[in-house]
C-alpha cells in the first residue's frame, strides 16, 4: 500500500533510508513518498474505469504545492474550500475548469476570485450563498455554475467531528429544501445549474453510507428531472477511509463498484473529491526522542514533535502507528508518546507498545500524510517543520523549516507601547 518498508532493520522511504534524510534536514519533519502518492492517485482514478469522471483531489488534506502539482500533472482536478486553496491550486497548475469549490462560509472576495478565474462549479451550501453568487456573477457579467450540496442524512459511522452528512451538521441543504433551492436557482439569471453534490464525512470505512447517500440523491435527481431541471454532474464528495490501525476500509475498487453499480441508470458525469485516501498513507512524521521518563503510573517517551505538528491524536483521539526508524532489538515498552507542549492533551500516542527507545533515537509516526502538516500551527512559538518528498533514492525539501524570524513576521509594535 505504501513505500515505507524495513531493509535490514532500517526504515526506508522508497530507496532511501529515513535516517539519512533526518541527518540532513534535522527533526522533526514530514516525509512523503512520490511513488505512493502517484500510485494512490492512479488506483483511485483507475477504479472508476469506464465512467466519465473528474477526480478532484481535496486540497485541504495536504496542500503542499509539490503534491498539488503532482496531481495536476496526472490530469486531476481540485476540490477547494477557500481562496487560499484556489491560489495554491492555480499556482500548482490546475486548470480552473477542473476546480470545484465547497464550504459553508465562502466570503465575497473568495467568490469573486473564483468567478473571475472561471472555476467549474460552486458547491453551494445555503440559499443565501446562492443569492450572493447570483449577485456577484451578475456584477461581472458571468454565470456562476453551481451544484447544491445536499445533506443526505446518513450516518457515516466515523468520529463525530468528521461526520458531515447528518441532519444536525452545519453542511449542505436538507433534501426537501434542496428541491426549493433548485427551483430558486433556476429562476436566478446569473446561475447555471450544473450538478448535485454531497460529502458525508471523512475516514469512512464501509461502502454502505456512500451507497445510502447515493440512493437519497438519486431520488432527488429524478424529481429534478421531472421538474425540468436536468443535471450534468454528480459530485459524491470524498471521505473514503484508510488503514491507521486495524480498520478494513473498502479498497478504491470496492468503493467504486458500490457507486458505479447504482449510477448506471442516471448517466451523469461523476466528480469525486478524495483526500485522505490518496495522501494519508503516503506520508509520515519523523521525530527524535528527547527524553524517557517514568512517572508513578506511566512511562513517557518525550519526542521533539508535538500536537502543534500533528494534532489528529489530540483532536480526534486518532490512532497513528509508531515505528522505530532503526530497529535496535525486539524489546518493547508501554508508554505515552508525548511532545514538549504545555498541555496534557499533547500526545501522539497513548499507552502504546513501542520500541524500547533511548535518547536521540528516531521514531516514525505513520499515516501522517493527510490532515498532518496542513493542520499544524506555531503554538508555543514552535516554528513549522519541513516537508520532504522522496522519489526513488533522492529527496527534496518541498517546504523548508520555519525560522524564529518567520515566527514574528508581520508583527509590529504600536507606538503607544514604549
Ligand atoms: C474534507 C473534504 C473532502 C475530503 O475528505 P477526505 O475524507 O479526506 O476524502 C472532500 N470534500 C469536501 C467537501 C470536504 O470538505
Amino acid at each position: 500500500m505504501h513505500h515505507f518498508t524495513y531493509r535490514n532493520d532500517e526504515l526506508y522511504c522508497e530507496e532511501l533510508p529515513v535516517k539519512i534524510i533526518a541527518e540532513s534536514v534535522g527533526t522533526p519533519f514530514y516525509l512523503y513518498s512520490h511513488a505512493t502518492l502517484s500510485r494512490h492517485f492512479h488506483a483511485f482514478y483507475d477504479a472508476f474505469e469506464g465512467v466519465e469522471r473528474l477526480i478532484c483531489y481535496s486540497a485541504k488534506a495536504n496542500t503542499s504545492l509539490a503534491i498539488l502539482k503532482l496531481f495536476a500533472s496526472m490530469g486531476g482536478g481540485l476540490d477547494i474550500v477557500s481562496g487560499g486553496e484556489l491560489y495554491r491550486g492555480l499556482l500548482a497548475g490546475f486548470p480552473p475548469e477542473k476546480i470545484v469549490y465547497s464550504g459553508v462560509g465562502k466570503r465575497v472576495d473568495e467568490i469573486d476570485m473564483a468567478l473571475e478565474k472561471g472555476i467549474l462549479m460552486f458547491n453551494v451550501e445555503s440559499l443565501e450563498e446562492l443569492d450572493l453568487l447570483n449577485q456577484r456573477a451578475g456584477r461581472i457579467g458571468k454565470r456562476a455554475q453551481v451544484a447544491l450540496r445536499v445533506n443526505p442524512d446518513v450516518d457515516p459511522k466515523t468520529h463525530p467531528y468528521i461526520a458531515t452528512g447528518l441532519k444536525n451538521n452545519k453542511f449542505g441543504i436538507d433534501a426537501e429544501s434542496a428541491i426549493e433551492g433548485y427551483k430558486a436557482a433556476k429562476r436566478l439569471p446569473n446561475i447555471r445549474i450544473l450538478g448535485i453534490d454531497c460529502h458525508i464525512g471523512s475516514q469512512i470505512t464501509e461502502a454502505k453510507p456512500f451507497r445510502d447517500a447515493l440512493e437519497n440523491l438519486k431520488g432527488l435527481i429524478h424529481e429534478l428531472k421531472r421538474l425540468g431541471i436536468p443535471l450534468e454532474y454528480l459530485d459524491m464528495g470524498g471521505g473514503l477511509g484508510i488503514i491507521y490501525d486495524d480498520e478494513t476500509p473498502p479498497l478504491p475498487n470496492e468503493y467504486a463498484k458500490a457507486i458505479v453499480d447504482s449510477l448506471k441508470r442516471i448517466h451523469l458525469k461523476l466528480i469525486l473529491e478524495p483526500g485522505r485516501v490518496i495522501v494519508g498513507n503516503a506520508g509520515i512524521l519523523v521525530a527524535k526522542v528527547l527524553y524517557r521518563k517514568k512517572g508513578k503510573a506511566k512511562e513517557f517517551v518525550i519526542v521533539d514533535a508535538a500536537m502543534n505538528d500533528l494534532i489528529r491524536p489530540s483532536l480526534y483521539h486518532a490512532y497513528h502507528s509508531v515505528w522505530p526508524v532503526v530497529k535496535a532489538g525486539t524489546k518493547t515498552i508501554i508508554a505515552d508518546l508525548v511532545g514538549p507542549i504545555c498541555e496534557s492533551g499533547d500526545f501522539l500516542a497513548l499507552d502504546r507498545s513501542i520500541a524500547d527507545v533511548k535518547r536521540d533515537d528516531l521514531l516514525a509516526v505513520m499515516s501522517a500524510g493527510a490532515y498532518g502538516f496542513v493542520m499544524s500551527s506555531t503554538y508555543c512559538s514552535r516554528p513549522r517543520i519541513p516537508e520532504v518528498m522522496v522519489r526513488k533514492d533522492r529527496f527534496h525539501v518541498i517546504r523548508e523549516r520555519e525560522t524564529h524570524e518567520d515566527l514574528v513576521r508581520g508583527e509590529s509594535l504600536p507606538p503607544f507601547i514604549t
